[in-house]
């Protein structure tokens, strides 16, 4: 089935039971049951296909890691209950002690303190760079590492890293380059073209992008989602719940048609921005004064729903700005049909000391905005209000 991504969006991965459905059946079931005691030996001895266990895999499961794997271009897929299990399965399925961790220090805030404080207890060093300089990069992979691990476009201040480089680098010192794609979706970006070994999503964000429920997906070749991860996911169990899967399943139907409007509706948030009186910087990846503006061009298809600003006057400013709003909301959470505010510094980066913060270019005046679905001009409306009670 070489179908184009909106249809694949619609179609993929879809089976019919008997009954003749014409939308995707949802399994809430635990267990399977079988015909005789010899399909079941003949199950566990692996000789057969048979559903199991929906910790080990479950009919509505199998569909939403099909339609993500045809979506991304993957081999394989596995999908967990959040993002957060996603990256982290992905990572310690393959790490063991004595290993070495090479991160863009901006990541998601968990990320962060997967790699800076749990992967340490077991003895996997990690190192952190500066991602968009690839003399640090090249320094740090000057070292044999297992793995290397980015975000790109960053959280929550847009930086665009090199793939393809830091790709290219990560391989010459034997790592699997974990690429966590949540700001660009499946659509703006495809890391695995651009030499990424494996992909992260959090679906909670743009996958299901209506705020109802958790989800994460891992993507990658067969060898290491069947050999690796998936010897680990089933005997750690962060499995994903068959409801999930199906809101899931439902959420990617319209991923293309809500990820482009509110793309379109973010670039216009953006050009509005910049320059206004009381901001101070306006960060979004298809604009020319964005500092990797030609990286995003080449690696990007789209700048992505997330607008990062700063305003002029630090925190109080900022929450001036912020507490002015009377359509968007503040949230912490991102990529929902509903536009959302975040203030990194004393929400979701309140844990980072101040030094690893202005690393980050995480200013007491910087805002991250999701922007949704609304009209655009009502949002331009609520942002003009709330820069007039800065
Ligand atoms: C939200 C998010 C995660 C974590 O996903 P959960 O589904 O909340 O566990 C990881 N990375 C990025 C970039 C995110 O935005």
């Amino acid at each position: 089935m070489a179908y184009r991504p909106a249809t694949q969006l619609v179609h993929g991965g879809q089976f019919r039971t008997e009954f003749g459905e014409t939308t995707e059946p949802l399994f809430l079931t635990s267990g399977f049951v079988y015909d005789n005691a010899e399909q079941a030996e003949a199950t566990f001895k692996g000789e057969i296909a048979h559903y199991q266990y929906s910790r080990f895999g479950n009919p509505t499961v199998t569909m939403l890691e099909t339609r993500l794997a045809l979506l991304e271009g993957a081999e394989a897929c596995r999908t967990t209950a959040t993002g957060m299990a996603a990256l982290h399965a992905s990572l310690l399925c393959h790490l063991k002690t004595g290993d070495r961790v090479v991160a863009s220090r901006a990541l998601f805030g968990s990320c962060h303190w997967v790699v800076s404080n749990l992967l340490p207890r077991y003895g996997i060093q990690y190192e952190f760079v500066d991602g968009g300089d690839l003399a640090q990069w090249k320094a740090a992979l000057a070292r044999p590492t297992a793995m290397v691990l980015l975000e790109t476009p960053s959280n929550p201040m847009l930086d665009i890293l090199d793939l393809p480089a830091i790709s290219e680098l990560s391989h010459q010192a034997g790592a699997l380059v974990v690429v966590d794609n949540v700001f660009a979706t499946p659509l703006l970006q495809k890391p695995l073209q651009l030499g990424a070994d494996i992909v992260i999503y959090s679906c909670t964000k743009h996958i299901d992008g209506q705020g109802r429920v958790l989800g994460g997906a891992v993507l990658g070749t067969k060898k290491y989602i069947e050999d690796t991860l998936v010897p680990f996911i089933r005997n750690t169990g962060p499995a994903i719940s068959p409801f999930n899967a199906w809101m899931l399943l439902k959420g990617l139907e319209t991923l293309a048609l809500r990820v482009n409007a509110a793309t379109l509706s973010a670039e216009s948030v953006a050009n509005f921005l910049a320059g206004k009186p009381g901001m101070k910087r306006v960060l979004y990846p298809t604009r020319q004064d964005h500092p990797q503006h030609e990286l995003a061009m080449k690696q990007m298809s789209g700048g992505s729903t997330m607008v990062a600003i700063e305003v002029e006057g630090g925190k109080d400013a900022a929450f001036r700005f912020m507490n002015a709003f009377k359509l968007i909301a503040i949230s912490n959470n991102l990529g929902d049909s509903k536009s959302l505010a975040t203030h990194p510094a004393t929400t979701t980066h309140s844990k980072l000391s101040a030094e690893d913060r202005a690393q980050l270019g995480i200013t007491d005046g910087a805002i991250r905005l999701s922007i949704g679905l609304e009209d655009v001009e009502d949002l331009k409306d609520d942002l003009s209000a709330a820069l007039a009670a800065i």
